[in-house]
């Protein structure tokens, strides 16, 4: 069976004005204007999309599903990275193997509505009731049929070693490295088409010992998985680097052996000229997170630049407890709007604020099968109607859904398959879901 995607309103390739054919669970032919298919099929059905505009699936690389259950925290809110963080981290230590799963799910659900494809999550809480925290959001995501990065995050410098987090959040080495291992041997499909990948994700520097460091991206490597950290975040972020390792965070990131394009950072922002030119020669990914960045007042991600100099930086919607929403497709547009503060509106495209979220987002990830529309890649898609009032009277639909703030995906499809239609997630009683999701929210606050 395949199915011809025939003229779309617009769609995000090149030589591909009468649409794309789907065969299995590939893109098989990119269809010119005014052509039909050429390929050779034994049934092939036609979907009218007309009045659609189609763009590849969006990639988000990074988030924090289980902070859905804290958003617009009051005792977080109005806060920057440092105090936000004490805030939380009490709260989320009593976090249950129910509210992980719940958590997970709802975001999934959340981003799958907004376009997204193709979901990295950083989850680095492991209090001894939530050992098994990963394995809970492998059984969600498969749930839903959502592509997931999953990455075992850790955190091992407490408050008592001059690390910001509480003790009770952190956890010895040797269980986290062995629990990595396991992880990684249970999950991790490192084929094209994957479904679940795993990488190894240490906090942030404030947050993890050198040594964690070191022999996670030891681990990774035996066993050619990425890693991710958060990085360059905040002015105080460098300030705990001077004062604890004597040095900058890129610098403390050179230290540990992290520099080398396996690596992708959530967020980017405090980095030099000099620094810069060593990420993009060192071909580090960046993800740049804008809501985040705003609604911490972290500042703003140098993207023109790190793209420039060879970094594949990608988009990420960061957790819930700091955007407050998991939406991608309006993600790309505070990426073309906080781009626009820094650089020249014909630099800051929406085409180019579209490409971080696209083939920018597979690159830190290290995919080459998804992101695009072209013949091979997985067959991973977002439709959008732009049947609302927000958009009428629009020139440019592929403008428009930037422009105009696309905020929900007409249909998605997840390797050949539909994962959304007419706006809904089939087989999801999102009622529901949201129930038991607001129930356990409540249930956080007041444990
Ligand atoms: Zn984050």
């Amino acid at each position: 069976m395949a199915i011809w995607i025939k003229n779309p309103l617009a769609i995000l390739a090149e030589n591909a004005g009468n649409g794309i054919v789907i065969k299995g669970d590939k893109i098989a032919e990119l269809v010119k204007a005014g052509d039909k298919p050429k390929g050779q099929y034994q049934k092939l059905e036609t979907f009218d999309a007309s009045d659609l505009v189609l763009i590849p699936g969006l990639i988000n690389t990074h988030h924090h599903f289980y902070q859905t259950l804290t958003r617009a925290c009051p005792p977080a809110l109005n806060k920057p990275l440092f105090p936000w963080l004490k805030a939380l981290y009490p709260i989320w230590a009593r976090l249950t193997p129910q509210m992980i799963k719940s958590s997970s799910k709802l975001a999934l659900a959340e981003l799958l509505l907004s376009g997204c494809t193709t979901a990295a999550d950083h989850h680095y809480l492991f209090p001894a009731q939530l050992q098994d925290a990963i394995d809970h959001q492998v059984e969600a995501a498969k749930e839903l049929s959502i592509r997931t990065v999953l990455t075992r995050g850790s955190m091992s410098l407490g408050e008592d070693d001059g690390g910001l987090p509480p003790q009770s959040t952190v956890q010895e080495e040797q269980t986290i490295l062995d629990d990595s291992l396991r992880l990684i041997k249970d999950y991790h499909d490192p084929d094209d088409g994957s479904m679940v990948q795993l990488a190894l994700a240490p906090c942030s520097p404030f947050s993890v010992s050198e040594n964690l460091m070191r022999e996670s991206s030891k681990l990774a490597r035996e066993h050619n998985v990425r890693t991710h950290t958060h990085l360059a975040e905040t002015h105080d972020e460098t300030d705990f680097c001077l004062k604890m390792f004597g040095m900058r965070p890129l610098d403390y990131l050179e230290h540990v052996g992290w520099m080398n394009d396996k690596t992708w950072l959530a967020h980017g922002i405090h980095f030099d000229d000099n620094e810069i030119a060593r990420l993009g020669n060192a071909k580090v990914g960046i993800c740049h997170c804008p809501s985040s960045n705003m609604v911490l007042s972290s500042g703003i991600c140098r993207t023109l630049e790190l793209k420039k100099a060879g970094s594949p930086v990608g988009l990420g919607v960061d957790g819930s407890a700091s955007n407050d929403g998991s939406n991608l497709i309006q993600e790309v547009r505070q990426a073309m709007m906080i781009g626009r503060l820094r650089y020249e509106a014909d630099e800051m495209t929406h085409l180019e604020a579209l490409s971080f979220a696209t083939k920018g987002s597979a690159q830190c990830l290290g995919r080459g099968d998804i992101g695009e529309i072209k013949v091979g890649a997985e067959a991973d898609l977002a439709l959008f109607a732009l049947d609302e009032a927000r958009f009428s009277g629009a020139g440019d639909p592929m403008a428009a859904l930037v422009l105009c703030g696309a905020h929900k995906a007409e249909h998605v499809m997840i390797k050949g398959e539909w994962r959304v239609k007419n706006g809904e997630i089939p087989e999801l009683d999102m009622n529901e879901l949201m129930r038991e999701h607001k129930s356990l929210a409540h249930q956080l606050y007041h444990s």
